[in-house]
This record gives structure tokens, sequence and C-alpha cells, in this order.
């Protein structure tokens, strides 16, 4: 078991990384996951090579580069 999950069984949801406090413990299990610190970027731009932690990043990126083109966005993993 890792330590994160060790944490979410305890029922925690401050992030051991940051220690921001979330209202659940899987929001902040996608946090640490997903957002904190250096955890490379999940979304892309499926029109060109841009990355970001957040899905809204994406979207607008696509809204203001790619007009015209369907707003959506490829995840990385
Ligand atoms: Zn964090
Ligand atoms: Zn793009």
């Amino acid at each position: 078991m890792t330590a994160i999950e060790s944490l979410l069984l305890q029922g925690r949801s401050d992030c051991p990384k940051c220690h921001r406090t979330f209202s659940q413990s899987y929001s902040m299990y996608r946090h640490y996951r997903y957002e904190c610190g250096d955890a490379p970027p999940r979304y892309q731009c499926p029109y060109c090579a841009y990355c970001s932690k957040w899905t809204h990043s994406i979207y607008n990126h696509v809204r203001k580069k790619h007009q015209g083109c369907e707003v959506k966005l490829n995840k990385r993993y």
C-alpha cells in the first residue's frame, strides 16, 4: 500500500504534499495524483501539442486557438 492509499483509508482529505485541504478524500487523491506539484499535465489539445493540468485551460485554448474546431481534449493518462 502506498502512503497516499493509507491516508485515504483513514479518510484524510488534506494533501500530504502541499497540505491543501479538500472536502472529499477522492478530491484530494485526484489533486495529489494529477495536479499537485510537478505532476505531468494530464490533458492535451487534440489539435496541437498544448498540454495542461486543467480541462478548462484546454477548452479555453481550443476556443481561442482553433476556432471552428470541436471543443474537446485528449487525456494523456
Ligand atoms: Zn497538493
Ligand atoms: Zn491547440
